[in-house]
């Protein structure tokens, strides 16, 4: 059972479920206004977050998407407030309002690689039979950046992109030092081997280390992430992108490389995130 989590005065959230894949639901909550972070993959999650918020006295006034992958948007349904979204986040819920979320079209659209498995498994395990999906538009639309005042609370929402999504957008809250990141940080997943490319992955971590946070929330990781782990994170994505290119994609090179930086052998999920570059190394 999931349950309603206090991150901080001005923030609760929703944990995640590995095995839906089922992100990080979040609500922001100022004097005047709350703001919640994404939809949910189903109404089902959607009504769940509802509930606990209302169990605690909340609502939400807005709900801002971090980017159109269908866990964070088929939530959409019933949500009865205003969304914000960004352009490209826009025009893909139209794109996706064309689709059919039945077996033999997932299927279909996996075999034709424009979806993954992992997707689809959790899409009929999550809305088992019923794959009606309604996807409203949202109602307000940015390019680049824009900040909500919900009354002492600040929520400055940025367009990022990067490997993982196109539409990806960060929310930062300053006044909680706390950076929600979306599945901005993760691969490509859409992609025959998962990926990140050295171009996107470097200006990713340039917008990120412009904010000043303690906090980081990734939307399928269930502990928050501690500033001095998010360091380590983006050092290694930054000696994985000068690597990649100084070793032009050789892995057992780039192995030895960073080994030699790090002054330690590489831990699983540290060599699993080199992997990814060297899958998105291009001559
Ligand atoms: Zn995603």
């Amino acid at each position: 059972m999931q349950t309603l989590q206090r991150l901080s005065k001005h923030i609760v959230y929703l944990p995640p479920v590995q095995e839906t894949d089922r992100p990080i639901l979040a609500a922001v909550t100022g004097n005047k206004k709350t703001l919640i972070i994404d939809a949910g993959n189903s109404v089902r999650h959607a009504q769940l977050f509802q509930d606990e918020l209302l169990r605690n006295d909340l609502s939400g006034d807005f709900l801002v998407l971090t980017h159109s992958h269908w866990d964070h948007v088929f939530g959409l349904e019933n949500i009865g407030i205003s969304v914000i979204s960004q352009e490209k986040t826009y025009n893909n819920i139209k794109d996706m309002q064309q689709l059919s979320w039945e077996d033999e079209a997932l299927d279909q659209r996996v075999k034709e690689g424009a979806e993954i498995p992992f997707c689809a498994d959790a899409i009929k395990l999550e809305l088992e039979t019923n794959r009606e999906i309604y996807l409203p538009l949202p109602d307000m639309i940015f390019e680049k950046k824009m900040t909500i005042d919900l009354g002492n609370v600040t929520c400055v929402i940025e367009h990022v992109g990067g490997d993982h999504a196109k539409d990806s957008c960060i929310i930062y809250v300053p006044e909680e030092k706390t950076l929600f990141l979306g599945d901005c940080l993760y691969a490509n997943l859409y992609a025959e081997k998962w990926n990140y490319t050295a171009k996107q992955a470097s200006l990713l971590v340039q917008k990120i280390e412009d904010y000043d946070a303690d906090t980081y929330i990734l939307s399928h990781h269930d502990q928050p992430c501690t500033r001095l782990k998010m360091e380590a994170e983006l050092k290694l994505m930054k000696e994985c992108v000068r690597a990649v290119v100084e070793h032009r994609g050789n892995r057992a090179l780039m192995e030895q490389d960073l080994a030699k930086v790090l002054n330690r052998n590489l831990t699983e999920d540290e060599l699993e995130t080199l992997g990814f570059f060297v899958n998105g190394y291009v001559e």
